[in-house]
């Protein structure tokens, strides 16, 4: 597929079909969050377990309460206390009732519950002695105020299904079911390799000529906030040496997936390129995309490799665009795309044509402005931008007024 001109959508569909999803393994309940279930989660109790109480208040038979009003109360024997954890001892009968705390086991006979408050229970100060009768101000329907066994979840039912993103509410219930292992997808491990003699690590000290290895870190970060694993393999200087052994470490590690950035243009030290081309399939793509045209993909050693262009907005937007949905894909998610939304360009633009990603603040009204200069070295425009506005192939002017799809980050307090 060498130098070949891709739409986005090419070489999208060409990157997915590139990786398969990882295998299965079994982690902690904590360890699950934000990971895809690879199987069919089957509920092995009842949710609630038991019959249990809303209210603090007593429990009776609701046929004792027909008659009971406020200016008419009921008064019934109280025979039991029943704390939350505890099971009732005593049955309810017939004009009796037992105190009741929420979430404690309905007892035997009762079939209803009355809120303390509609009771005249008396509290001396932090102290709830145990009443000998009660005297209750209204009636209640059978069932009213309890927690009916399943009612929630029923023993058998399958809860969660294969392939379900385990979000906090997820693990609740996992937990409330005595799921303590979850079998969850694998996070993909990603070697992240930077390429250039020009970079430096960021600890150390700049010298004339060179620049900080910022794609390093911004690629770690953006496999780290998709949640998968990078593997910092460093910085490979430009020889096909330095190169090589760099991407060895990679497979020494068992990474999922490389992810390099730089040296897939037309550069005289475009280095990579030969090392790939001597020893893996990779293609070097040229993407109607802006920024980010130059873009590699294929195998090295077996392991998928995924090449980004060497300017960091470039880098990051590829990235955007294809290794994070390729890094889900991974993982098991089936939802590979931000939240997209219309909206409203408030300024005129123009393209050049290619499927462009203009750095925008989307505002909460619909509306959304650049963030200004949008050259693929300009880091800022990204930090001000919480959104990338799709400018569709082939438009060139895009005049103030247009509806465009945002691609969005996130939707900081601070943009309105
Ligand atoms: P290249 O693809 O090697 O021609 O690089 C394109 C541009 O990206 C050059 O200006 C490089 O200096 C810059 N660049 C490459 N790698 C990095 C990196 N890891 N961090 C920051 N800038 C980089
Ligand atoms: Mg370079």
């Amino acid at each position: 597929m060498a130098n070949e001109y891709l739409t986005v959508q090419e070489a999208l569909t060409a990157v997915l079909a590139g990786v398969s999803v990882l295998p299965a393994e079994r982690v902690p309940l904590l360890a699950a969050l934000g990971r895809v279930l690879a199987e069919a989660v089957v509920a092995q109790d009842n949710l609630p377990p038991f019959a249990n109480s809303s209210m603090d208040g007593y429990a009776m038979q609701a046929a004792d309460l027909v008659a009971a009003s406020q200016n008419n109360p009921v008064r019934l024997r109280v025979v039991a206390d029943i704390a939350a954890g505890s099971l009732p001892a005593v049955a309810v009968t017939a004009g009796t009732a037992a105190r009741i705390m929420t979430g404690a086991p309905l007892p035997a006979g009762a079939d209803a519950v009355v809120p303390v408050e509609d009771t005249d229970e008396v509290w001396r100060g932090s102290e709830r002695p145990l009443p000998a009768t009660i005297q209750i101000f209204r009636l209640v329907q059978p069932g009213d105020y309890v927690r009916h066994p399943g009612e929630d979840i029923k023993v058998g039912q399958e809860v969660l299904a294969a392939g379900h993103v385990l979000r906090p509410q997820e693990i609740g219930v996992l937990a409330s079911l005595g799921v303590s292992q979850v079998p969850v997808i694998r996070q993909p491990r990603v070697g992240i390799l930077a390429t250039g003699d020009e970079l430096v690590a960021v600890e150390e000290p700049l010298t004339p000529g060179k620049i900080r290895n910022s794609n390093g870190y911004a690629q770690a970060a953006q496999v780290l906030a998709i949640g998968a694993l990078p593997v910092v393999l460093g910085v490979a200087r430009d020889t096909e040496a330095d190169v090589r052994a760099k991407l060895q470490k990679g497979l020494d590690e068992g990474v999922d997936l490389f992810l390099s950035s730089a040296g897939v243009s037309v550069g005289a030290y475009d280095v990579v390129k030969a090392v790939l081309e001597a020893e893996g399939n990779v293609g070097f793509w040229r993407v109607r995309m802006r920024p980010g045209k130059p873009l590699a993909f294929g195998h090295y050693h077996g392991i998928p490799y995924l090449g980004l262009p060497g300017n960091p907005v470039s880098a990051m937007v590829s990235f955007e665009r294809f290794a994070r949905a390729a890094i889900l894909k991974m993982a098991g998610h089936t939802m590979l795309d931000r939240p997209m939304r219309q909206v409203t360009l408030l300024e005129t633009i123009s393209s050049d044509g290619r499927e462009s990603y203009i750095r925008a603040v989307v505002r909460r009204d619909g509306t959304a402005v650049t963030t200004g200069s949008q050259g693929s070295h300009i880091m800022t425009s990204l930090v001000q931008a919480n959104a990338l506005l799709i400018v569709p192939e082939g438009m060139t002017e895009v005049p103030t007024g247009t509806q465009l799809t945002a691609w969005m980050f996130d939707w900081p307090e601070h943009v309105f």
